[in-house]
């Protein structure tokens, strides 16, 4: 049996708030305890992201007791009211009302849903270690699906038969290898073959719904993990269309290396570093640009994080030969703001493809120059816009053309004062104009 009971930490001022809304409901005569995820993460000894609570008060029954300025009505139909804290530090707590889900005839919502007990609520959860309550006044576990056995066992399984379940909502099978990922548990081998044999069922369900599943799995640490389950489950398919476009030998090895790549990236890594290490594999075969648009359009990515990933996949060329590439093209990438993921992804492809006597020469020239006073890594201009104007260049492409020139030179260590910037400029256009 499993005996990491911990009790909830109440110093966490968000428990207390929960607990507070447990308490408030009982006091107005209804039942009400903590669901889901946090009685979860309590009992494993985390610290819970949100708090959720679950309780036989209906929508309207929750609003009259919290009033209608502390909360927000977020699923009138599924029963779920926010309710506000008096200070945004504590968190908001999403009360839903004990519920039990209809048939789903689409394989994502439930065509009605009526409201029910714990232990039907219990029922319509997704995995027997997220359908476990907890009660914070009396300070006990009620788990009606053996969510506190499994925990133990550290094992996903489903509640009840995996094929109904996953017939019901196709997501759950990518949600299945989100919580073994990023818990380290394994898919308990009944639910594992249903994921197998319904994987393309998951056509159905929308992108942004498996893309925010995957935003979890990419960036937690034990990722590679995750995708060796995507591949092994035959979920890849449905998740990273990506890589269908193949013969099976070389689909082997991009996968191995992908999985590779996430094994070897060094930990804390963000988004865009995991979406530009998802199709790195497929760079030599597929141009950055396009690959990143149909991946943004697809999980529909915010344009900065497809941005990113963009930056990071061109650039991964720069720092893997940046011995051999003039300093002023270096210098603006190593000043970048995102050269510290750049650096990451470009160690982690290094140690793939070369293995453990990796040559990292290339890695430390940038790192060298990176510990460079910032008056040499990034020197300030000698010469702006607006002294070129002065002396008589009209605004225009030739003047941006002279400010890059004169930039570069200054990086490469020609000027080094304004007056030396300014006859070098004049000297440029003359020999421009004796040119044409
Ligand atoms: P996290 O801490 O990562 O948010 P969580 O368990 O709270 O994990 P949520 O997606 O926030 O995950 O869902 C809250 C709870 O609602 C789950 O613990 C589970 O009981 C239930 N749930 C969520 N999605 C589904 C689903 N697709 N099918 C069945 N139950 C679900
Ligand atoms: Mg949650």
């Amino acid at each position: 049996m499993f005996h990491a009971n911990q009790p909830p930490n109440f110093s966490d001022p968000r428990a207390h708030f929960a607990r507070e809304i447990v308490e408030t409901l009982r006091s107005r005569g209804f039942d009400a305890l903590w669901a889901g995820g946090c009685v979860r993460d309590q009992l494993l000894g985390k610290t819970p992201k949100d708090y959720d609570v679950a309780t036989n008060a209906r929508p309207e029954q929750i609003r009259g007791v919290f009033g209608r300025r502390r909360t927000l009505l977020v699923g009138a139909a599924f029963g779920v009211v926010t309710v506000l804290p008096h200070q945004p530090s504590l968190g908001q707590v999403e009360v839903a009302t004990f519920r039990r889900d209809g048939n789903y005839t689409d394989g994502r919502h439930p065509d009605q849903v009526s409201f029910s007990d714990p232990r039907e609520d219990a029922q319509r959860r997704d995995f027997t270690i997220n359908g476990i309550f907890y009660d914070p006044i009396e300070k006990r576990v009620i788990d009606y699906v053996g969510g506190e056995e499994d925990l133990g066992r550290r094992v996903i399984r489903c509640i009840g038969d995996p094929h109904q379940r996953f017939d019901e909502d196709k997501l759950r099978m990518i949600r299945a290898v989100r919580f073994a990922t990023t818990l380290g548990f394994e898919i308990e081998p009944e639910t594992r073959q249903a994921i197998q044999q319904r994987a393309d069922e998951v056509r159905v369900v929308s992108a942004e719904r498996i893309a925010a599943e995957m935003r979890r799995t990419l960036v937690h640490e034990n990722s590679a993990a995750g995708l060796s389950e995507i591949r092994q489950l035959e979920l890849w398919r449905q998740v990273l269309p990506e890589y269908a476009n193949e013969v099976s030998s070389t689909r082997d090895q991009h996968w191995m290396s992908l999985i590779h790549l996430f094994e070897h990236l060094d930990s804390g890594w963000s988004f865009p570093t995991a979406l530009a290490a998802l199709l790195w594999p497929l760079a030599h075969q597929r141009n950055a640009e396009q690959s990143v648009a149909q991946l943004t359009e697809r999980w529909k990515l915010a344009n900065v994080e497809s941005k990113d990933a963009h930056w990071l996949l061109t650039h991964v060329t720069t720092i893997l030969h940046a011995q051999r590439i003039a300093w002023p093209t270096l210098q603006s990438v190593l000043i970048d703001p995102r050269v510290g993921e750049l650096l990451r992804l470009t160690r982690a492809i290094i140690r793939t493809t070369q293995g453990p006597h990796a040559n990292m020469d290339a890695l430390q020239y940038c790192e060298e120059r990176l510990a460079w006073p910032a008056a040499q890594l990034n020197p300030a201009p000698l010469l702006n816009g607006n002294d070129l104007r002065t002396v008589g260049i009209p605004a225009g492409p030739e003047l941006g053309r002279l400010l890059t020139a004169v930039r570069h030179a200054q990086l490469d260590g020609l000027l080094d004062d304004r007056e030396t910037a300014l006859a070098w400029v004049a000297r440029q256009r003359s020999d421009d104009r004796g040119e044409s």
